[in-house]
């Protein structure tokens, strides 16, 4: 059997001589794991459409429960971002994430176009790179099933204070009169909405809000925690993007 669909290389090994093993988020079965044969044989042209941050049509053989790659026609490779220390390890973050969160043998449209939106902007120095980590943090959070209760306090449903306070651990927002006695994290009117339009809005407006710079630091350090306290585990990637930044 053989599909043909477009895809996202988000991890490579080398599994011999000429061989390798990338792992690709596709348009239409979401995450799977392909092989590329003959990696010298293969045209060149093939060849960077396979790897890391290639975004490719692609043409893969199915047979039982391996999948191989023996056509690769590149669309996008992110030229922008290859040769930046602090852009290359953002961009490993994200796939690393996509690794983590995706789901495997399913329609990924919306996912697909979150990761590819992203990449655009950071090779193309479209926003701060702190915004563009936080949008995709809880963006990708949200359409894997790990969205905040952002609606409003949840005592009272008071839907905006001056100050409210999150609750990391139980995702969910209190306001000033009805702060819990365990651990919360204060934000701003400014960042729970900014927060709400990440998670909440078209996928198309989630990269058009302003914040002041104090307002984007606090929204990169919640998304961060809230994304480790989620998904429990170390990023190196991460680890290696803040030794940059
Ligand atoms: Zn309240």
């Amino acid at each position: 059997m053989r599909l043909n669909t477009d895809g996202l290389i988000i991890r490579e090994i080398q599994t011999g001589e000429a061989d390798r093993l990338v792992t690709v988020l596709t348009r239409d079965m979401g995450v799977i794991k392909a092989f590329v044969r003959g990696a010298r044989s293969i045209k060149s042209r093939s060849l960077s459409a396979t790897q890391l941050l290639g975004y490719s049509r692609l043409s893969i053989y199915m047979s039982r429960d391996v999948y191989t790659i023996d056509e690769a026609e590149p669309i996008e490779v992110f030229f922008g971002i290859r040769g930046d220390f602090a852009r290359t390890s953002l961009a490993m973050y994200f796939c690393e994430l996509v690794c983590e969160l995706a789901p495997e043998g399913t329609d990924s449209q919306e996912l697909l176009s979150l990761v590819l939106n992203t990449l655009y902007k950071l090779s193309n120095n479209k926003l701060p790179i702190h915004q563009l980590k936080a949008i995709f943090e809880l963006r990708i959070l949200s359409l894997t099933g790990y969205m905040p209760n952002l609606i409003g306090c949840s005592v009272c449903s008071k839907y905006s204070d001056e100050t409210m306070l999150f609750d990391i651990e139980h995702s969910q927002l209190y306001c000033e009169s009805h702060r819990p006695n365990h651990h919360t994290v204060p934000v701003t009117a400014g960042v729970v909405a900014a927060m709400r339009h990440i998670c909440l809005s078209d996928p198309e407006k989630i990269f058009s809000f302003t914040l002041s710079n104090t307002g984007l630091k606090s929204l990169a350090d919640i998304s961060e925690t809230y994304l480790l306290a989620r998904t429990q585990r170390r990023y190196k990637s991460l680890e290696f993007y803040k030794s940059f930044t």
